[in-house]
């Protein structure tokens, strides 16, 4: 085929479920390419001899090869040399913000649209977990001990990477479950928590690596003990306490944090009360404040509880108080979600949350904003209009406004450094953090970021702490 044959084939859409449907259901919401339209995606890709793709995915995906294979047919050549790279890709695949990394570089989006990257290595990973024709071998034992704490992409990457070359890695988890935002987080119907259950429990079990879940570093055990116990510690503690506004009216009843409202959801099930014992209060009016993945995640939760529970008028606003052009959500999560029905307040935010008698919310004052010059950030700063107030009335307040590391796993840690906004200070390329044979990686040291920069983390600290357990350096 040549390059303008190629450049002819149209990208080949993701089957959905119905709008109206999968509002009041949490079932994926993408069913995945088929065979004939993957293969299809695949041969649009021009095998660019110094691929920007690789450049743009923060673990290095050897994306032209694998979709070199998938187009030959030969699939278990394509997972084996996705696995290279990525030991998540059915998790990666579903989640990742493809459009601003290996997407946001292909070539073919300069003149059209890019590569369905994301959906290739969708289709990939599943084909994978259907058929498991790639494990991974444990090697020879080195006799070398490594503790990981947390086990959320960060963590999971470390421990693979670490298991494939031959030490002993044991991960402490404080919740019941593996998988940290994956599994408490992100809802079920943009990742189902059977594929990465399977996903961990598969890579995890190949390598024989031991999970101890309902363990808390810094109560159930310190810091200072796992380092006596085990050769190198590596901290994958993510980044969940909730942040809040510091308006007035935040301690009625009805306002929670996102991450409450979807860890009842996803790791609770609560949306099947009373058949899970975890009930989430919910209103026919809410109010999510936030654009982000978490904002999103929220609002469309919100939106199936309140169809399952029959309130055919229910009513979801995201307040946000940028333009939509500066929305921090996915791409697709956005359309999804405006999809569903969610009612977007742009250039507005939360002055004030009003209750009733009884405590509970009952309305929340809002301001316009309009956007002035960049901020630090590089972003236009959004600036209050004068005499702009209005209320919307609404009975559920969901605060999506980032989250910072929690910190009980610094209980009793030595002189292990952090920065003001409560994260560690790590080395980027290596992990290293102030005290000696620990290293640190993922939103506890970037604050909130992505799955993949995460797993990133995750294997450069491997690396660094395969050497110095090897080289002692
Ligand atoms: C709702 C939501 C939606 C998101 N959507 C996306 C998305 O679509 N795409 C994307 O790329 N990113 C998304 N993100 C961000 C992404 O999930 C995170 O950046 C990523 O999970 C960080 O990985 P991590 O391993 O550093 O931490 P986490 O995933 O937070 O895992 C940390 C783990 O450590 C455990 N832990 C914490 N403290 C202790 C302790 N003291 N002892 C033992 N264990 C402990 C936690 O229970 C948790 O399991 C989303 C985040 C949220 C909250
Ligand atoms: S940049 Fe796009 S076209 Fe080029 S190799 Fe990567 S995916 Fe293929």
């Amino acid at each position: 085929m040549t390059k303008q044959e190629r450049m002819k084939i149209p990208r080949q859409e993701m089957p959905l479920q119905d709008t109206l449907i999968r509002r009041g259901n949490f079932e994926e919401v993408s069913l995945g390419l088929p065979e004939d339209a993957a293969v299809k995606e695949a041969e649009r890709c021009l095998q660019c001899k110094k691929p920007k793709c690789v450049e743009g995915c923060p673990v290095g995906v050897l994306i032209p090869q694998f979709i070199k294979a998938l187009r030959e047919g030969d699939i278990n050549e394509a997972v084996r040399v996705m696995k290279i790279k990525n030991n998540l890709p059915a998790v990666c695949g579903r989640v990742c913000p493809q459009e601003n990394q290996c997407e946001g570089n292909c070539i073919l989006g300069k003149t059209g649209e890019p590569l369905a990257i994301g959906r290739l290595e969708r289709y990939i990973g599943d084909y994978e977990l259907s058929r498991r024709t790639c494990p991974m071998v444990k090697p020879h034992d080195t006799g070398k001990k490594v503790a990981v704490v947390g086990s959320g992409p960060a963590g999971i990457a470390c421990a693979v990477d670490l298991g494939r070359e031959g030490h002993k890695v044991t991960i402490f988890e404080s919740l019941h479950s593996a998988g940290g935002v994956l599994i408490y987080g992100i809802p079920e119907f943009r990742l189902p928590k059977p594929v990465v259950h399977s996903e961990i429990d598969y890579a995890v079990q190949c390598l024989g690596i031991e999970i101890k879940t309902d363990h808390i570093i810094g109560r159930t055990v310190t810091l200072d003990e796992l380092l006596g116990e085990y050769d190198a510690v590596f901290i994958g503690t993510g980044a969940g306490l909730p942040n809040f506004m510091k308006i007035p009216g935040i301690n009625y009843s009805g306002v929670m944090s996102a991450n409450e409202f979807l860890t009842r959801i996803n790791l609770m099930k609560a949306y099947r009360f009373p058949e899970y014992d975890t009930p989430v209060r919910i209103g026919g009016r809410v109010a999510v404040i936030g654009a982000g993945n978490v904002a999103m995640d929220s609002a469309r939760c919100a939106v199936r509880l309140q169809k399952s529970m029959g309130m055919e008028s229910g009513e979801v606003h995201v307040i946000y108080r940028r333009s939509r052009d500066e929305v921090p959500a996915r791409l697709e999560e956005f359309h999804h979600a405006e999809e569903e029905g969610i009612i977007f307040d742009f250039l507005t935010s939360p002055v004030e949350i009003f209750g009733d008698i009884n405590g509970n919310v009952t309305g929340i004052k809002c301001i316009r904003m309009k956007l002035g010059d960049a901020d630090a950030s590089g972003r236009k700063k959004p600036v209050p209009l004068a005499n702009s107030e209005f209320t919307i009335d609404v009975d559920t307040v969901i605060m999506a406004l980032g989250t910072s590391p929690n910190p009980v796993v610094f209980t009793n840690n030595g002189n292990l450094r952090r920065t003001n906004e409560g994260t560690v200070v790590a080395d980027n390329e290596t992990g290293r953090t102030s005290r000696e044979r620990l290293w640190a990686g993922g939103d506890v040291v970037t604050g909130s970021a992505t799955v993949i920069s995460a797993m990133g983390a995750g294997k450069r600290a491997a690396a660094d702490i395969h050497r110095f357990l090897m080289e002692g350096m």
